[in-house]
């Protein structure tokens, strides 16, 4: 039998980490043909994951530590790369499947270059869908893989859709759980540190979207991420706060019936369910015991503390390439906020201007529209962040 072969774009990240766990589960070597692994700053996880797994090729994006990869891979066959063009590289080998897994706008050429060699291309990277929309969604098409969500919410969705009912599909409800500052009042949030934000209650994720989850930008990303992934109208996405993280999300038809998927909050099952698309696999994730939940809360997000959330209506229903302006500014803002050179609620008021100073820009028709609108708003929030 035929390996079956796999990329892991950004692969010393938390999803990148959990993919090759999930793949170490179903037999490692023995099962997978890893033809490439990417990562950036951590040289030396990218190294002893490349030759734990035998990886065909390896690339930091960072071309400054080229020789240190080199040097870690010296006589192991291993091939090495290194800067944005080696990631597209990496990318562009022709493997089954593709593991998304770079953070932010970064992971949207690599993704593509993935996309375009017919390889099935398991999402992490919401970014790609936030700021390239249709074009990311036909860009798959076109290549011939499918499109398997690996967020969460949007797996679960994609559990739960049935696609023969896509008639009657009323509306999607994405959980959130509210992240660390759920009830803290907006003069607390004006003063929080990086550290406490990147504090998740229920998830273990990387640094950025964990921050991203305290503000709920990442729930912003995730409604335009909805948007394009299931086709469906702006007001159809429904947010709701539901604080144990046990239902990922929820599809509503128009009987009245709603479908959710449920389970321990674990990002292997999400991995592991795109990996093993269309047959469910065996993961060793804690499993759910209802006795011992004692309950399930749900409530309204708070507009006025997150208003995250209403950018991302706004983006949504003025299209124009607001999702990659929201996205692209959010990312400066952030790093200004992880860099302490703003505060914690300064991150939507510079994303809001810059989505109001750039409304009105014509919808994107290329790839390059994104990217040249992803600078422009980048330009404009650092003006801001100052
Ligand atoms: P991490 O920060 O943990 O990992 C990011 C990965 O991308 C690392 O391999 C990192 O390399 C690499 N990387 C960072 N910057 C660049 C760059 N400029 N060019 C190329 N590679 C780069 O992020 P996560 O794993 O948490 O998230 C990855 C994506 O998945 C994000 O889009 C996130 O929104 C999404 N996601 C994550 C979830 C989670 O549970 N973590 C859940 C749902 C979605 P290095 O570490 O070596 O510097
Ligand atoms: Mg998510």
């Amino acid at each position: 039998m035929s390996l079956r072969r796999i990329s892991i774009l950004g692969s010393t990240g938390s999803i990148g980490r959990s993919t090759l766990d999930v793949i170490d589960h179903l037999g490692g070597r023995d099962a997978f043909e890893v033809r490439a692994l990417t990562g950036m700053g951590n040289i030396a996880l990218l190294a002893e994951q490349a030759k734990r797994v035998g990886a065909g090729f390896a690339a930091t994006a960072d071309p400054a530590r080229y020789g240190e990869l080199k040097d870690a891979l010296a006589g192991s066959g291993i091939e090495t790369g290194a800067g944005p063009e080696a990631i597209v590289e990496a990318a562009s080998r022709a493997t089954d499947i593709a593991m998304a897994g770079i953070v932010g706008i970064a992971g949207l050429a690599p993704t593509l270059a993935a996309a375009k060699t017919g390889a099935d291309i398991a999402l992490a990277n919401k970014e790609c869908l936030v700021s390239a929309g249709a074009l990311f969604v036909e860009a798959v098409k076109e290549g011939g893989g499918k499109l398997l969500p690996v967020d969460s919410e949007h797996n679960a969705i994609f559990q739960v859709l049935q696609n023969d009912q896509r008639h009657a599909v009323e509306r999607i409800i994405l959980t959130a759980s509210g992240g660390p500052f759920r009830s803290m009042s907006r003069d607390e949030m004006a003063k929080v540190t990086p550290k406490s934000a990147a504090a998740h209650p229920n998830w273990s994720m990387g640094l950025k979207i964990s921050i991203d989850s305290a503000s709920m930008f990442n729930k912003a990303l995730e409604m335009i991420e909805a948007q394009h992934l299931f086709d469906v109208a702006p007001e159809a996405i429904e947010v709701i706060v539901h604080p144990q993280s046990v239902i990922h999300s929820m599809v509503g038809y128009t009987d009245g019936s709603v479908l959710a998927q449920l389970g321990a909050p674990d990002m292997r099952t999400a991995i592991g369910y795109a990996i093993g698309h269309p047959r469910r696999i065996s993961l060793p994730v804690e499993r759910l015991d209802f006795a011992k939940l004692a309950k399930l809360e749900f409530h309204a997000p708070d507009s006025e503390r997150f208003p995250a959330l209403a950018l991302a209506r706004r983006a949504m229903e003025r299209g124009h390439m607001q999702g990659c302006i929201l996205n692209s500014a959010k990312e400066i803002a952030l790093e200004a906020f992880i860099a302490e050179r703003i505060g914690f609620l300064d991150m939507a008021d510079i994303v809001e201007a810059v989505m109001d100073e750039m409304a009105g820009l014509d919808e994107a028709s290329s790839i390059e529209d994104v990217f040249a609108a992803d600078s422009e708003a980048r330009r404009r929030a650092l003006e801001r962040v100052g």
